[in-house]
């Protein structure tokens, strides 16, 4: 059975960006996201993806001669493993480096707690703070492919910055930006308080769902 029939993705492709002989999209569905040196970007990619890819390049032969059926045999043993639990010998459990998805989790989660504790009417030091702090976030976010669209999203929407709600709705449709580009629901911004803030527990169970 050939790659192509047992998973689509795994068709080894020429496609600019993908290295020759590696997945263009991941068991996710995603595509996966390579670095400049051809390495998978560990930043950018869920930890799945990111384990079977890097399954693929260590059992890919030299010279550019990985086969489909190499590539489908990998990518299922990849996929077959359990994650196993490394013996703990200290009180902290070995954690993974965070992927695409736990980056983006806590990082949008330090943004809106920012915002919900930036203040109702802040002075121009205290804005012009949180503005190079966005900018700086945009440039130096770790998942470079997720960067580039921010900081070109902050380019065409400056961050508003005058108050605490008018910041906090940016970030909002900041966040729905890229909600709607992953497929994801947008949220509404209506009551990003009571996320980021205020909690739930005033709220009438018709609007909590
Ligand atoms: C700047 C940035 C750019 C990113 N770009 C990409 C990308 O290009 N590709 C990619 O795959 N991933 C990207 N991510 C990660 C992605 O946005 C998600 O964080 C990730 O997919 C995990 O999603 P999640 O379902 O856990 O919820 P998240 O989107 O992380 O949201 C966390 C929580 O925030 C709340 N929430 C959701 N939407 C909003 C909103 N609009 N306003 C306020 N609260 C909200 C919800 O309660 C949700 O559970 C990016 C993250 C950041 C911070």
């Amino acid at each position: 059975m050939t790659a192509e029939t047992e998973s689509p993705n795994m068709k080894d492709t020429n496609k600019p960006g993908v290295p020759h002989g590696m997945p263009v999209f991941g068991a996710s569905g995603r595509r996966i996201i390579y670095d400049e040196d051809g390495k998978p970007c560990r930043s950018c990619n869920t930890l799945l993806d990111f384990k079977m890819v890097t399954h693929v390049q260590k059992d890919a032969r030299p010279s550019g001669s990985t086969t489909n059926s190499a590539l489908s045999s990998t990518t299922a043993s990849a996929m077959a493993i359990p994650m196993k639990k490394v013996a703990e010998t200290t009180q902290y459990a070995r954690d993974e480096p965070p992927d695409v998805e736990q980056l983006g989790k806590a990082s949008w989660s330090l943004l809106h707690t920012l915002a919900a504790r930036y203040p109702t009417e802040p002075n121009a030091e205290q804005q012009s703070d949180m503005g190079q702090f966005i900018n700086l976030f945009a440039k130096l976010y770790p998942c470079w492919f997720c960067a580039k669209d921010f900081k070109k999203y902050i380019e065409e929407n400056k961050p508003v910055l005058e108050s605490q709600e008018k910041f906090g709705r940016w970030l909002c449709n900041a966040h729905n930006a890229v909600n709607v580009k992953i497929g994801k629901p947008k949220f509404d911004c209506n009551l990003w308080k009571q996320r980021w803030k205020d909690g739930w527990d005033n709220v009438d169970d018709s609007v909590k769902k």
